[in-house]
């Protein structure tokens, strides 16, 4: 059997195609305009291949609720064609064969859990710092759904007192992680992108201080085995150390089994570099051909 997986972002579609050994034979990307655009044009290129099976991991809101009227949708996001488009559903539909949606995140963490930096262990952080800040929860080898998913991305901060733009810029709730860490917000507080500012910039201290409550109150509250970072901004890998150390520092020793390390192998990079989300596809695609 094939297996399709689609990894749907807010600017690009990435669709690939496996066999049962889990190897890629194909893979192209296409932009993400509406729904009226880009959705045929996916659905040709599934037929097209002959597929058993789809899984889906997309930018959300999503609907992951099964009790739930509009299970399998998207929901509000500021990606206005799209809010209310019932992806699940509609790839069902046109291709005839079972299909699994997650968010791109949870997606990421599962091949990061079952293949990747923490392959072997049962619980993960996926963490993406780019255009936004998203976040992924794998728990005894399945992601977190429950009321929907997590949002982890805008959990609240306490500013930093360095921070000359403390008020963040979040829609919904200005000075949230992303509204404070991701890449829009760093070039807007700085006038220089992620990629530009030199390594010795304060924004580095200010932006690891961020991570490192996420990291914090992930620790606190999801108790993961490995906690993995990344999305563009996070391609500045000096930051990792400053994160590491930050973190180590708030929890002041609080955490035992943590304490008498430097977290240089338990905060860090992506072990499947960017391929992470469609290998997550695939992998939900596995299971819904097994389901
Ligand atoms: P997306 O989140 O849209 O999938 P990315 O993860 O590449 O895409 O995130 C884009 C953001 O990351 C931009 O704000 C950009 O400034 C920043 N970025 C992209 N590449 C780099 C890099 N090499 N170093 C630092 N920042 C980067
Ligand atoms: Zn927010």
């Amino acid at each position: 059997m094939l297996y399709g997986a689609l990894e749907a972002g807010g600017t690009k579609m990435v669709l690939g195609c496996y066999d049962e050994n889990g190897t890629l034979l194909d893979r192209t990307v296409m932009p993400t305009e509406t729904p009226a655009i880009t959705f045929p044009k996916m659905l040709d290129y599934f037929k097209d291949k002959g597929i058993g099976a789809l899984g889906i991991g997309s930018f959300g809101p999503l609907c992951l609720n099964p009790g739930d009227p509009h299970f399998g949708a998207i929901g509000a996001t500021p990606k206005l064609p799209w809010r209310g488009f019932d992806l699940m559903g509609e790839f069902a539909r046109g291709l005839g064969v079972p299909v699994a949606l997650d968010t791109d995140v949870n997606a990421a963490a599962l091949a990061e859990a079952q293949l990747g930096a923490a392959k072997g262990l049962g619980s993960c952080l996926y963490v993406t710092i780019g255009t936004g800040v998203g976040g992924g929860v794998i728990v005894d080898g399945k992601p977190i759904h429950g009321l929907m998913h997590p949002e982890l991305g805008h959990m609240l901060l306490v500013p930093d007192p360095r921070d000359p733009m403390p008020q963040g810029v979040c829609p919904y709730h200005k000075g949230c992680l992303e509204g404070l860490a991701a890449g829009p917000s760093m070039e807007k507080r700085w006038g220089l992108s992620a990629k530009e500012l030199p390594d010795d910039h304060v924004a580095w201290d200010i932006e690891a201080n961020y991570l490192a409550q996420m990291c914090f109150n992930a620790i606190l509250t999801l108790s993961p085995e490995k906690i993995i970072l990344g999305g563009g901004v996070l391609q500045r890998k000096h930051i990792f150390p400053l994160i590491r150390r930050k973190t180590l520092s708030m929890l002041n020793g609080y955490i035992e089994c943590l304490a008498d390390s430097d977290l240089s192998d338990y905060i860090v990079e992506p072990g499947l570099d960017t391929a992470s989300g469609l290998t997550g596809s695939y992998l939900l695609a596995r299971q819904a051909a097994d389901n």
